[in-house]
């Protein structure tokens, strides 16, 4: 490792507030490997996401915000397992040390590792096109990962949260949708408080950690939302051997989404647009009330917005209809198609 590099590993990533000391850490930074202690009863889930330039953010963007961005989603899948944050490390290339941009990057980094306790215990720099993948490490009670194959026959479909506002970000973007010319907003009634509630919504996410461990206990299947609410209901209904019915007049979407996009449009980025970061669950019918409660307590919009059946795949009803072309593309045999 040249000099240049250890300079950037002491000086922006083994600080204080970013590779904070914790119990469970015997050794962070600085060796050839971190050490650390998992209490007996638990189990270490692990996940990784790797955010490339100008695919998964756009190229330019704030190193700060890509930072923030980076953690978030990473966070958001041990939300999804319903896992405690544990560490994480951090896999950076990037084309040439920029110290403003490194201390921005390493600032970004910091308030969510803070506000989840989850120190930054190592990782690997290296020299090449800009690139950041985040490995997180969670904690479980021994059995206690949630998964996508667990839905039951009966049980409700949640989500956390709005759906869309991500996908409709990256039309304030400028960024190319993969949900087609007609995917736009109303400028008419575009304002920059919206502009600036989608890009919080796509640069920011919430990982939905704090409801997902509490309420834990009454869920059985869950996945985060990261590809659109069907492709991602999809995976808990295959996984699970299941079908889902919708019903789409009760996706829940934010005030700017429903100033700014036709329902058309709002109901697309739903259900195919993606980076929601909100989390899609299955529980039984009894414990609808615990859940609603649970997610009051974290001032989270929860919404029932479906029913496992059975079957193999997803149908979507607006009120009693069974709608055959809610977006513009065939449901039939969603399930299969998107396995
Ligand atoms: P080695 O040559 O032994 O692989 P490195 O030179 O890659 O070690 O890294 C030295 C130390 O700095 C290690 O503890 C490593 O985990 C840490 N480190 C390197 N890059 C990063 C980074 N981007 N973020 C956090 N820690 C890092
Ligand atoms: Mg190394």
């Amino acid at each position: 490792m040249s000099h240049s590099e250890f300079e950037i590993i002491s000086r922006y990533f083994d600080q204080q507030g970013l590779a904070f000391e914790s119990d469970s850490v015997v050794l962070g930074i600085g060796d050839d490997g971190a050490v650390l202690d998992i209490p007996p009863t638990q189990q270490l889930v692990m996940s990784m996401d790797v955010l490339v330039s100008g695919v998964h953010f756009p190229q330019g963007a704030e190193a700060g915000l890509i930072a923030s961005r980076a953690l978030a989603v990473n966070l958001s899948d041990l939300a999804a397992m319903a896992a405690k944050p544990f560490c994480f490390t951090l896999g950076l290339s990037l084309p040439e040390p920029n110290d403003s941009w490194l201390e921005e990057f390493s600032k970004g980094l910091i308030p969510l590792a803070q506000e989840y306790q989850c120190p930054l215990v190592g990782g690997d720099t290296a020299r090449g096109p800009l690139t950041i993948s985040i490995q997180v490490h969670g904690l479980v009670d021994r059995a206690g990962a949630k998964r996508r194959g667990a839905a039951q026959v009966g049980d409700l479909v949640f989500v956390t949260g709005t759906l869309g506002d991500a996908a409709i970000a990256l039309l304030a973007l400028d960024q190319q949708s993969h949900l087609g010319p007609g995917f736009k907003i109303e400028e008419s009634a575009w304002s920059e408080p919206c502009e600036r509630f989608f890009l919080e919504r796509f640069y920011q996410p919430s990982p939905r950690i704090d409801f997902a461990l509490a309420g834990a206990q009454h869920i059985n299947a869950c996945i985060d939302i990261s590809d659109g609410l069907l492709g991602d209901l999809g995976h808990i209904i295959k996984a699970s051997g299941v079908g889902a019915e919708l019903q789409l007049e009760n996706i829940p979407y934010s005030a700017s989404a429903q100033c700014c996009t036709s329902m058309t449009n709002r109901r697309l980025a739903a259900l195919r647009g993606g980076d929601d970061y909100e989390l899609c669950f299955t529980a039984s019918p009894e414990k609808l009330e615990a859940l609603m409660d649970c997610a009051k307590k974290f001032a989270l919009p929860l919404s029932h917005i479906g029913e496992i059946v059975e079957g193999n795949d997803i149908s979507c009803f607006e009120g009693e209809q069974l709608l055959a072309d809610a977006t513009g593309t065939s449901f039939d045999h969603f399930g299969k198609e998107h396995a």
